[in-house]
């Protein structure tokens, strides 16, 4: 099964820490106005980790899923 790491927008305060974490799995969407993960086959788990240990908010967690993402 497939996991990837998915953000708590309700609680999300945008401090943009993940992106400076790991700047190539998270990102600020313009035309939504909210914080987005970047879709990829395989994510840097250590940078994850690191962006999930630092998240003030404590909203960034690993999600299985057996769908294709
Ligand atoms: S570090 Fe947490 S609170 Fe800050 S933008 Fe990322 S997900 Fe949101």
């Amino acid at each position: 099964m497939k996991k990837f790491p998915s953000i708590d927008l309700g609680r999300c305060s945008e401090c943009k820490g993940c992106i400076e974490t790991a700047p190539s799995v998270f990102c600020y969407n313009l035309s939504t106005s909210m914080m987005e993960v970047i879709e990829h086959d395989e994510f840097p788990e250590d940078l994850v980790n690191e962006a999930i240990k630092n998240c003030p908010e404590d909203c960034i967690s690993w999600e299985d899923s057996a769908l294709c993402r």
